[in-house]
């Protein structure tokens, strides 16, 4: 088997699949999910090539930094070998807190869930939830302060909308944001990441995106009840998935094969909890351009094409 490309990370240094391992589901967020399953996919991710792995506090209020960590606990590679981010800001039951003292308190809680030494990247989650300004000016730095001490790398931001991205990055000191992280915006349905690369590129920032298949979406199972997207969106994927289904193909596969093909995105993270699915996004993402099924794209995006970009609200009114 060809084997999963590597990509600079920005100016991190770090190369990374460019497939990399979405943990959330490991906190239950999708369904239950059996330690011996997440401690499975997890080898077998690191066995097919990917070395890059994403978690959260927030992710089942701390259960998926849990599981991860035993996971990892069991990898036969050095810890050089493999890229962990977590990160900081978001919790459960609604939480939200981008203090300085929080987020150096959360970095060592995540240390000891994740049994690490050190973090790799830790990412300020959903900041349009926060206030910018005290992402700025208080959490970055905090941030820094951690990365002298070693515990952390690198530093990111995460979040919805795209317009979060530029206004932080235009007010900190060059370098002090070392990667974005952006999610449900390089999909089949909204392809609104595209007109942000060039100002992430410029501001030598690495860009993470995340949900290529829009948290469930773009799959034969489609989307948990939690889901925020609006009723139309949700209709117009169901139905771009039956319309897979019905030609004998699978929408997870061409939704991969899309998302993963631009080299201006670093690693795009998809949320996996079983071996089949490590195995078929692999696939997905190995077979990337010699096998894009165009006429299956083309009508999947024409089923689409009215809910072009359709997002939906997250963050404070005030971001
Ligand atoms: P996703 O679009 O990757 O979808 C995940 C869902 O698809 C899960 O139900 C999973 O079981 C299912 N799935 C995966 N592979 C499949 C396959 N081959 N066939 C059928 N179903 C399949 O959404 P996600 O998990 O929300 O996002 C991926 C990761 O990105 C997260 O785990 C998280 O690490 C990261 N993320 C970060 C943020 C943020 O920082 N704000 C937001 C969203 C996602």
């Amino acid at each position: 088997m060809v084997s999963l490309g590597l990509r600079e990370l920005g100016g991190t240094g770090l190369k990374v699949s460019c497939l990399g391992f979405g943990a959330s589901p490991l906190g239950n967020v999708f369904g239950t999910v059996k330690e011996e399953d997440a401690i499975a996919s997890v080898n077998e991710a690191v066995r097919l090539g990917i070395n890059f792995f994403d978690c959260s506090p927030f992710y089942g209020d701390t259960v998926a930094e849990t599981v991860l960590g035993k996971c990892l606990r069991t990898l036969p590679v050095p810890r050089d070998q493999y890229v962990v981010s977590t990160k900081c800001g978001r919790y459960g039951g609604g939480v939200f807190d981008f203090s300085a003292d929080r987020v150096t308190a959360s970095v060592d809680e995540s240390l000891k869930r994740l049994q690490l030494e050190y973090i790799d990247i830790i990412q300020c989650h959903d900041i349009e939830f926060g206030s910018l300004d005290q992402v700025v000016s208080e959490t970055i730095p905090a941030l820094q302060k951690l990365k002298e001490t070693g515990k952390v790398k690198f530093i990111g931001i995460t979040g919805l909308p795209l317009k979060i991205f530029n206004y932080v990055l235009d007010r900190v000191p060059p370098g002090s944001v070392d990667v974005a992280l952006s999610y449900c915006h390089y999909s089949l349905n909204d392809k609104s990441l595209i007109d942000s690369l060039p100002y992430l590129k410029s501001k030598g920032v690495g860009v993470i995106s995340a949900s290529p298949l829009s948290m469930g979406l773009l799959t034969p199972q489609g989307p948990p009840e939690w889901h925020p997207a609006p009723k139309e969106l949700k209709d117009a994927c169901a139905a771009a998935a039956a319309h897979c289904r019905s030609k004998g193909k699978d929408i997870t596969k061409l939704a991969l094969q899309y998302s993963l093909s631009n080299p201006d995105i670093a690693t795009t993270l998809v949320g996996m909890c079983s071996v089949d699915q490590v195995r078929s996004n692999v696939e997905a993402a190995v077979a990337m351009s010699q096998e894009l099924d165009t006429e299956l794209l083309q009508e999947v995006e024409s089923i689409l094409r009215p809910v072009k970009n359709v997002t939906w609200p997250s963050g404070r009114d005030d971001n």
